[in-house]
């Protein structure tokens, strides 16, 4: 079942007529009709979860916003998906950005936000006009701009260009850009929807998030809560890339198996050059790596679901997140200890440097895979490494500390062969990596 990416393949989607055409902006016309709160309770009622890695119910979110007499509440979407093996929010801007605008509109209207922002990653540099575009094209439609269709809201959305700083696409970071300050994380709490922008009330959600508030206005969240499993309601988009025979961003049912996904003609098809599956990193950089065998099933034997549920199964000794679903696979030819190199260098390089654990322990971990990489490391530094990344974990402002010590203490967990494998043949790994770009 498709609720996203339903009408993705119709020729013209992207403009105002063609989505009009197809069932477009029926579900603002019903909203706008709905008092504000009765919108969040069915958003509450449809159990949609945060796309954008953290899962946090988004009607518990936008029930959390703080309403004091007189002060103007916003509506941030972030856009600025930067999660390495991350891309499903930039196609639905690219190809539907009408379903986007159309569900910025009604939860602008149920949270009370006359303005709206957009904050897109830098390097997006051509959707920013598509997204103008829409919203021009809605505007002159009558769903934007002073009283929406007879309704007495008011509402503009603007688009705000982040400088490609990965660190923008933390919440309170994003803010401090949107402000027009250096991004760095505030300290939490207080959370936005207490003192966000300015200082006032804010919802920040992600793309998909948004997106998937219009099939819920339009089915009811009831209806939409019975789609799924447990507590992973609805569809998810998946971005799926690395060494498969058919990369791309699919939109999934929760009950779908890893094993279906990777290997099924509807799906990717299976590994690409028939390699043998090694591992995967299934919701984005920041969350653990798993060996092939803890991917199709959990270490209980049961098998494995494309889910919140089942891929944390195990927490992080066996298990892993679904995230922001950046599903990354590796073949048998992939090397794990120059893959965690080549993560450990990109959070090294986008850590804003407000705390120590984060700043400097990115950089020493960095510089230890490069040593054992590169054929120049001992069976100590793999020692080091664990010891490091532990002490980052839980001892920093944002969640990028996390981020960057989870791959290297799940690489070092599975694959902890492979990293002696370096030790024990300093010659080969200088050799293998003779010819291949030096970090
Ligand atoms: P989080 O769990 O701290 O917060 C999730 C959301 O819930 C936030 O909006 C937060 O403000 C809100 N929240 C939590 N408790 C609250 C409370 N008591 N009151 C009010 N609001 C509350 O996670 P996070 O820092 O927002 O996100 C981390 C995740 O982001 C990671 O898991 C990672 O997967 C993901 N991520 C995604 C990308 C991407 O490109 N999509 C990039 C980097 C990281
Ligand atoms: Fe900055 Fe890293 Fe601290 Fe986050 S954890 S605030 S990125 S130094």
């Amino acid at each position: 079942m498709k609720l996203l990416l339903e009408n993705a393949h119709i020729e013209g989607i992207r403009y105002y007529d063609a989505y009009r055409k197809n069932g477009g902006y029926r579900a603002v016309e019903k909203a706008l009709k709905m008092a504000p709160d009765d919108i969040v309770e069915e958003v509450k009622k449809s159990g949609l979860r945060g796309r954008g890695g953290a899962g946090f119910p988004t009607g518990m979110k936008w029930s959390f916003l703080a309403k004091p007499e007189g002060v103007p509440r916003h509506l941030v979407c972030n856009a600025d998906e930067s999660e390495p093996g991350t891309f499903k929010d930039r196609y639905l801007m690219e190809f539907l950005p009408h379903l986007f605008v159309e569900g910025l509109i009604i939860s602008s209207f149920a949270l009370g936000s006359n303005a709206t922002y957009i904050y897109i990653r830098g390097e997006y540099a051509w959707i920013p006009d598509i997204l103008e575009q829409a919203i021009a094209e809605a505007k002159a439609n009558g769903w934007l701009g002073k009283n929406i269709m007879g309704s007495g809201f008011d509402c503009e959305i603007y688009v705000q260009r982040g400088a490609g700083a990965y660190i923008c696409g933390e919440e309170t970071a994003l803010i401090e850009s949107l402000e027009g300050k250096r991004g760095n994380p505030r300290i939490k709490p207080p959370f936005p929807a207490v003192q966000g922008l300015w200082m006032r009330p804010t919802v920040v959600n992600n793309v998909e998030t948004i997106a998937a508030v219009v099939p819920i206005i339009n089915m009811g969240g009831e209806e939409y809560g019975k789609i799924g499993v447990g507590r992973s309601t609805g569809t998810k988009l998946i971005s799926a890339c690395g060494n498969l025979k058919r990369p791309g961003v699919y939109e999934i049912p929760f009950d779908l198996s890893v094993e279906e996904f990777i290997f099924g003609d509807e799906w990717c098809q299976g590994m690409a050059n028939g390699k043998r599956l090694k591992a995967c990193i299934p919701g984005g950089s920041s969350v653990p790596i798993l060996p092939a065998n803890l991917l199709l099933k959990t270490a209980k034997g049961e098998t494995r679901y494309m889910n919140y549920e089942s891929l944390s199964d195990g927490g992080f000794q066996t298990g892993s997140m679904l995230g922001s679903g950046g599903f990354i696979v590796l073949d048998e030819d992939q090397c794990v200890v120059r893959h965690t190199m080549s993560l450990a260098r990109f959070y090294k390089h986008e850590s804003c440097g407000q705390c120590s654990p984060c700043r400097e322990g990115t950089g020493w971990m960095y510089r230890i895979l490069k040593k054992l990489e590169y054929g120049q490391g001992t069976s100590a530094d793999i020692d080091l490494l664990w010891d490091i990344q532990r002490r980052i974990e839980g001892n920093t402002i944002c969640p990028l500390g996390d981020a960057a010590a989870w791959p290297v203490a799940a690489a070092i967990r599975h694959f902890r062969d492979e990293f002696e494998w370096h030790v024990q043949h300093p010659e080969e790994s200088q050799q293998r990596n003779f010819g291949l770009a030096h970090y």
